[in-house]
């Protein structure tokens, strides 16, 4: 290859690269969720291919000039992705994730059954709620939503609380039931009378609307474009059906106590992309504070 256009070529990466301010908004702490902002000089062609430690992909996007991002409740210290600009160029990049201290939550007087379910009957109502519960969340409806739900709702709009009332049980929280160690709590659990309107926090699809679960009991999961989803389980009863349309506000169910619980209350959970995080860090969505992230240019 001629010298000129080796020299053209770096030129060209070199104006991409310059071009390309990236910046990561949001608190860099293990069960938040974060979004990453592109400089929009680019035309918004940027793509973000977002890697784990292991190198395996975790997330794509090629839409708009923010991308969500979501850090799992054990996100290692250095998480690291790249980003694709128009031209094929690529940056790598790391955040440097502080660890959230999790509390130790012991909660008794549960139905033992409920705790260490073994009849045949509760192990078939188990498989069939994982099932239904991850091939909703696993799945990558968020081209054909985009289409459907007004793309903007989700950073106009942001996110609201589906429902007022105490904090009965925290996001991440080691969860210890009548003494028994079980695996973290993936939601936020919020106590509210039984009967209390239940709203969408945000616009989206209803993507599942299932009956009596065996520790969710009657659960809703809103479809939000982006690869988001929210979750609100314990229903007493739902009120709307998968397919639905729904504006924030909208009620889509009310507050119970079915499946797993021992007072009425709303499990509010939220996923990005399969990764469960801290669901009240959608709520500062449109305020959340950006900083510029420098490439990571030792690891080219
Ligand atoms: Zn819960």
């Amino acid at each position: 290859m001629p010298f000129k256009a080796i020299c053209l070529m770096i030129c060209s990466l070199c104006v991409a690269v310059d071009a390309a301010a990236l910046e990561i908004c949001g608190d860099l702490k293990q069960g938040e969720l974060l979004y990453l902002k592109h400089d929009s000089s680019e035309n918004n062609k940027n793509k973000v291919l977002i890697y784990n430690n292991l190198g395996e992909k975790i997330y794509s996007s090629d839409e708009l000039n923010r991308t969500p991002l979501a850090l799992h409740r054990n996100a290692e210290k250095n998480v690291n992705f790249i980003v694709y600009d128009e031209y094929g160029n690529s940056r790598k990049y790391s955040l440097q994730v502080k660890p959230t201290v999790w509390d130790i939550q012991r909660i008794n007087g549960v139905v033992q059954s409920k705790v260490t379910p073994t009849s045949d009957a509760d192990l078939a109502e188990i498989k069939r709620e994982q099932g239904d519960v991850n091939r909703v969340l696993a799945a990558t409806k968020s081209d054909k939503l985009q289409s459907d739900i007004d793309n903007n709702y989700f950073w106009n709009e942001g996110f609201i609380l589906p429902v007022e009332g105490r904090i009965s049980g925290h996001f991440g929280n080691q969860r210890i039931f009548n003494g028994t160690p079980k695996s973290p709590h993936s939601g936020t659990d919020i106590a509210a009378p039984e009967g209390t309107p239940v709203k969408a926090s945000g616009s989206g699809v209803i993507v599942l609307s299932g009956k009596d679960y065996f520790f969710t009991g009657n659960m809703v999961i809103i479809d939000h474009g982006h690869q988001l989803q929210t979750i609100y389980a314990h229903l007493q009863k739902a009120t709307v059906k998968v397919g639905d349309k729904v504006r924030q506000g909208d009620t889509i169910g009310y507050v119970g106590k079915t499946g797993r619980a021992t007072g009425a209350h709303l499990h509010w959970g939220a996923s990005l992309n399969n990764v469960r995080f801290r669901p009240h860090s959608l709520l500062d969505i449109k305020a959340k504070k950006c900083i510029r992230l420098e490439e990571n240019k030792e690891d080219k």
